[in-house]
C-alpha cells in the first residue's frame, strides 16, 4: 500500500491506548494521537467514517444516533490469521468476540448505547471502543462524537447543546488530537460550527483538516472551489471535498464500493473539481489523514516517552513501598511496569528508526 508510510507506528499506539484505557491516571496523562470527527448533526460524519472503512456498520438516521463517543481503531491485516481475507470487528467491552457480520456491529453499538446512555436520546461520556481488522483499511484511529445540535428533542435535557459541546471540546483540546472538521457544502460554510470549534481548540490550524461533504447537492452554478482552496476560511492543512451516499442511496441499499465509484466518476468529469483532484475524494482524505497522523505521532514521541518514564518512576516508587511481599496491588504494579518498559523500549527504537527513515524522504 503506497499510502501507508511507516504504517507500523499506529498499531503500536492502538495497543498503548487499549492498555492504558482501564488506568484512569495513565490515560489522562498520556495523550495519544487520534483523529476526532466533529460537525453539526447530519453533516455527514458517520457517512465519512463508513466510507473510510469501506463498510456499512454505523447507526444512521436523521435523528441523533451517535450518543456516545465511538473510538474506532482501523487495523490493516493482510489476512494472516484469516485466509479468506475476511474483515471483522471486536469491541473492547466484549473481548475475544469477533463480529464478521457488520450489521451485527451496528446492532451492538445501538445496544451498548441504550445500556449506557439510556433509551431516551440522552448522551453519555463513556466510550465505545471498536476495532476493525481488515486488509482494506489504513491504520488509523478515528473517534466519532455526537453531532452539535441546537434544539433538544424527545426527553433530552435542555442543556444538551452545551453538554455535547463540552464533550467535543474535551477531545479536541488535546494537542495530540487531529480534528476532522466536517461541513456540508449546502450550508453556509463561513459559519460552520465545526470550523469554529476547531479554530478555538487549534488556533494555529496545525492539526485541523477541513472536510466538505455533499458537494453533489450544491446549488446549480455554484461550486466549492474557493473553499477547497482555502480562500474563504484558510486552514493550514487544507480541505478535502467528498461525496457520500444520499438518504435515497441508503434507502436503495447502494453499497460503499458503488458510492466510491460514483464519487470518483463525479470528480473526474466535473469541470472544476477535475482540476482539484488532490483535494477531492475519500481516497485523498484517507491519504492526507495517514500522512498527517504519522507526522503528528513522530512529533509527539519524545513527550510520550517522557510521560511514560515519569509514570514508570511513580509505579516503581509505589512498588518499593510494598517491599518484598507481592500482594495483588503490587502484582498489578509489577505487570504494568513490565508492559511500560517493553513499550518504552519499542518506542525508543521506533523514534530512532523513524527519524532515519524520514530523513531519507
Ligand atoms: P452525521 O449526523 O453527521 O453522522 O450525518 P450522516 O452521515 O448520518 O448523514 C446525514 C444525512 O446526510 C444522511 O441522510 C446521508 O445520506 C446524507 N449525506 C451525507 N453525506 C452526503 C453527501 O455527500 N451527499 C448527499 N447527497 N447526501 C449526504
Ligand atoms: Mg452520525
Amino acid at each position: 500500500n503506497g499510502v501507508a508510510i511507516g504504517a507500523s507506528v499506529i498499531p503500536l499506539v492502538n495497543k498503548l491506548q487499549d492498555i492504558f484505557s482501564p488506568f484512569k491516571s495513565l490515560s489522562s496523562k498520556i495523550k495519544l494521537p487520534q483523529v476526532v470527527v466533529i460537525g453539526s448533526q447530519s453533516s455527514g460524519k458517520s457517512s465519512v467514517l463508513e466510507a473510510m472503512v469501506g463498510r456499512d456498520f454505523l447507526p444512521r438516521g436523521c435523528d441523533i444516533c451517535t450518543r456516545m463517543p465511538l473510538v474506532l481503531q482501523l487495523e490493516n491485516r493482510q489476512c494472516e490469521s484469516d485466509r479468506d481475507g475476511r474483515e471483522w470487528g471486536e469491541f473492547l467491552h466484549l473481548p475475544g468476540k469477533r463480529f464478521y457480520d457488520f450489521s451485527a456491529i451496528r446492532l451492538e453499538i445501538q445496544a451498548e448505547t441504550d445500556r449506557e446512555a439510556g433509551v431516551n436520546k440522552d448522551i453519555s461520556d463513556k466510550q465505545i471502543r471498536l476495532r476493525i481488522f481488515s486488509p482494506n483499511v489504513l491504520n488509523i484511529t478515528l473517534v466519532d462524537l455526537p453531532g452539535i445540535t441546537k434544539v433538544p428533542v424527545g426527553d433530552q435535557p435542555s442543556d444538551i447543546e452545551k453538554r455535547i459541546r463540552t464533550m467535543i471540546v474535551s477531545y479536541i483540546n488535546h494537542k495530540a488530537c487531529i480534528i476532522l472538521a466536517v461541513t456540508p457544502a449546502n450550508a453556509d460554510l463561513a459559519t460552520s460550527d465545526a470550523l469554529q470549534m476547531a479554530r478555538n481548540a487549534d488556533p494555529s490550524g496545525s492539526r485541523t483538516i477541513g472536510v466538505i461533504t455533499k458537494l453533489d447537492i450544491m446549488d446549480r452554478g455554484t461550486d466549492a472551489r474557493n473553499f477547497l482552496l482555502g480562500k474563504v476560511v484558510p486552514l493550514r492543512l487544507g480541505y478535502v471535498g467528498v461525496i457520500n451516499r444520499s438518504q435515497e442511496d441508503i434507502n436503495r441499499n447502494k453499497c460503499v464500493t458503488e458510492a466510491l465509484a460514483y464519487e470518483q466518476n463525479f470528480f473526474c468529469n466535473h469541470p472544476v473539481y477535475q482540476r482539484l483532484h488532490d483535494r477531492c475524494g475519500i481516497p485523498q482524505l484517507a491519504k492526507k489523514l495517514n500522512l498527517v497522523l504519522e507526522q503528528h505521532i513522530r512529533a509527539l514521541l519524545p513527550e510520550l516517552k517522557a510521560d511514560i518514564k515519569s509514570q514508570m518512576d511513580v509505579v516503581a516508587a509505589e512498588l518499593n513501598i510494598y517491599g518484598e511481599v507481592m500482594k495483588s496491588k503490587a502484582d498489578q504494579g509489577a505487570v504494568l511496569l513490565n508492559i511500560l518498559t517493553k513499550y518504552c523500549d519499542a518506542l525508543s527504537s521506533l523514534v530512532d528508526g523513524k527519524s532515519q527513515e524520514m530523513s531519507t524522504l
